[in-house]
């Protein structure tokens, strides 16, 4: 995920153009009225924006917060109870979790897209806003860390992301950026043309008496979901349902991740209004017919 594209502003003033005009900004006599109801300004083009409601909940809401505590009450527990159950005692014990919407949070990127008027991820805006470091511990990440650290249970951390050379130093900047325990080289992995992470995973196992895999993604846990049909990952996702809060633990991401992909084909779709029509497709799966 995240391909290494270098951004521009002329780019940037064209994809908001286009955001403003999707939003009605310069439509038919009758689409414009219908749109100036609700401001049909450049500045107002965000107002239809389908990313609000998803965004709006990571920027505010205490659920979301109580979700991202819930699962490292969780991983907290599942660890101790591993330790007490003597795991560790041969291979060291160790847990394995995903960085971004894991354990840091990327909320003035999101913030910073609904400003712009867009609508879909975008790649460009992530590749310059990654840099600047603005990342934030995801609630209760730092301290179960921190508790795997205190009982002897080392914490490797394998990411997908690409911005070009620099990539590694940025991820493993954020880790001692948050101070978060065992940022390392030998504690970090970071794909960039890939999101399989299935040979991180095997190689652990291999070397280390794996307690706990952490991730947003289904595909953190197993390269299983790494599929794009809804219904046969929903299908995949009941086959594994003993094994969460077991083997993973799952942290609430309503923005991006393969769950995107399912609908689109495309982790990272293009904003176009097909994809859009996609969107409301998938949001209206399920609809009751009115009568
Ligand atoms: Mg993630």
């Amino acid at each position: 995920m995240h391909r290494n594209i270098a951004g521009s502003d002329r780019e940037l003033e064209r994809r908001r153009f286009v955001a403003w005009l999707l939003a009605g900004g310069l439509a038919s006599p009758l689409a414009a009225s219908a749109a100036r109801d609700e401001g049909s300004t450049p500045g107002d083009a965000g107002l239809r924006n389908p990313l609000l409601w998803a965004v709006a909940w990571k920027q505010t809401a205490a659920e979301f917060g109580a979700l991202c505590h819930q699962a490292y009450n969780v991983a907290r527990l599942r660890v101790d109870m591993a330790i007490a159950a003597g795991r560790g005692k041969g291979k060291p014990a160790a847990v394995i979790t995903d960085m971004d919407d894991t354990i840091i949070h990327a909320k003035s990127y999101w913030g910073y897209l609904v400003n712009e008027g867009l609508d879909f991820f975008d790649d460009a805006l992530w590749d310059r806003w990654l840099p600047e470091n603005l990342v934030t511990a995801v609630p209760g990440a730092l301290d179960f860390l921190r508790h795997c650290e205190s009982v002897g249970v080392e914490v490797f951390y394998v990411t997908n992301r690409d911005q070009g050379e620099r990539t590694y130093d940025y991820a493993l900047g954020q880790l001692r950026h948050l101070e978060f325990p065992w940022a390392d080289e030998a504690h970090l992995t970071v794909y960039r043309d890939t999101s399989d992470k299935s040979a991180t995973r095997e190689q652990l196992a291999a070397s280390h008496d794996l307690l706990l895999m952490l991730g947003d993604n289904l595909n953190d846990y197993k390269r299983d979901y790494y599929v794009a049909d809804v219904d046969e990952r929903y299908a995949l996702m009941e086959r594994d349902r003993l094994e969460y809060g077991v083997e993973f633990v799952l942290l609430p991401n309503p923005t991006d991740g393969h769950w995107v992909r399912a609908i689109f084909g495309d982790s990272e779709p293009a904003a176009t209004d097909d994809n859009r029509r996609r969107l409301r497709e998938a949001a209206a799966r399920i609809a009751w017919d009115g009568r």
